[in-house]
């Protein structure tokens, strides 16, 4: 299969980017083709510093590498440096109707944190978003539920697209038949949701309060600052309930994450120690299982060759299929 994925370069990445998304593509490599970008186009629509974001673009792709992504198996790139992203993003501009747009739950959300700058990059998002899949005919889409509805309308644009465009192989001298497959996108059970340290009701987000994540680089003392302190619920028993116990629920979700043990046998580990001496252990467990990724981003962060190396190869590799996509859609579209 045709995996494709990518991430914003807005800050650093978190345990829920990690837990949601990037934890599910490390074995994805293994038996797919698999094109994992750094979604430069789609960080420029939330206010950001134009001097810090080639920086956040490599930290973004040293977090890809320490989590395991294999350069060797996957194509890494940024998305600017193809192109044809942007291009195919205008064009299914012209076949995705507006109310499609205006109903995402992201962009009514980000439109309210981000009052001052409703830009129409806020807006088309989700339409770049199918771009950034449909250009390499992407078949899955591995992400955080958040991108549940994203993922829809991608896979309704390919449906409109293969309707409209779907002229008969002899007119267009070969390729015609559909042009795109509809891509499922592959969510996590658990962990496809991690909430925000501070307020458990909201997703934990790259573009909220430091203290309400925890960053896959954070030292040990951050994490387990950000964890004695995360917000928990009346009460003292560590118990699995989602509306009762947003918090400690969060904290066992991520707990049983990262120690594959179920939520059940923590809480029997846990039975009559409250919730300090569990969060205690939770940080314990974090600070030990982000060690490894700790030291391999020290390593990464002196090896600017390599990385620049690794973008470059994948930059090229993603063009080739780029390329021929967009050939086979201006023919279809009839601008060639
Ligand atoms: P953010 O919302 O933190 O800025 P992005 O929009 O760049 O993150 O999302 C990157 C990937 O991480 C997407 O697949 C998204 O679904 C996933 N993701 C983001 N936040 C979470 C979360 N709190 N829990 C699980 N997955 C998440």
């Amino acid at each position: 299969m045709r995996i494709v994925s990518g991430i914003q370069p807005t800050s650093q990445l978190h345990i829920g980017n990690y837990l949601g998304a990037i934890k599910q593509w490390i074995p994805l490599q293994e038996k797919n083709e698999c094109v994992f970008f750094v979604a430069d186009l789609h960080a420029l629509t939330i206010p950001y510093d134009p001097e810090k974001l080639q920086q956040a673009i490599k930290e973004t792709v040293i977090a890809y590498i320490a989590a395991g992504l294999d350069p060797e198996k996957s194509i890494i790139f940024v998305q600017s440096q193809v192109k044809e992203h942007a291009e195919l993003g205008w064009l299914l501009n012209t076949i995705c109707p507006i109310g499609e747009l205006q109903r995402m739950t992201q962009y009514k959300d980000k439109s309210k944190k981000f009052k001052e700058n409703i830009n129409a990059g806020l807006l088309d998002y989700p339409v770049l978003q199918a771009a950034d899949v449909l250009l390499y005919k992407g078949e899955a889409v591995p992400v955080g539920k958040d991108q549940e509805q994203h993922v829809e309308l991608i896979r309704s644009l390919a449906k409109k697209f293969n309707q409209k465009f779907a002229s008969p192989a002899s007119s267009l001298g070969g390729g015609g038949g559909i042009t795109f497959k509809e891509p499922a996108s592959l969510i996590l059970k658990e962990g496809g949701k991690i909430m925000s340290l501070t307020d458990p009701k909201k997703k934990m987000s790259k573009s909220d309060d430091p203290k309400s994540c925890i960053f896959l680089f954070d030292s040990p003392e951050d994490i387990t600052k950000k964890i004695m302190s995360a917000e928990t619920d009346s009460g003292k028993e560590v118990r699995y309930n989602i509306t009762k116990k947003p918090g400690i629920s969060n904290l066992l979700t991520i707990y049983s994450l990262l120690t594959g043990k179920t939520t059940q046998q923590i809480e029997k580990e846990f039975t009559g120690k409250g919730y300090g001496e569990f969060k205690k252990s939770l940080a314990e467990v974090t600070v030990q299982y982000l060690e490894p990724f700790r030291r391999k981003q020290k390593e990464l962060a002196t090896r600017e060759v390599y990385l620049q190396e690794i973008l470059r190869k994948g930059a090229g590799r993603a063009l080739t299929i780029a390329q021929e996509t967009m050939k086979e859609v201006k023919q279809k579209m009839g601008l060639s």
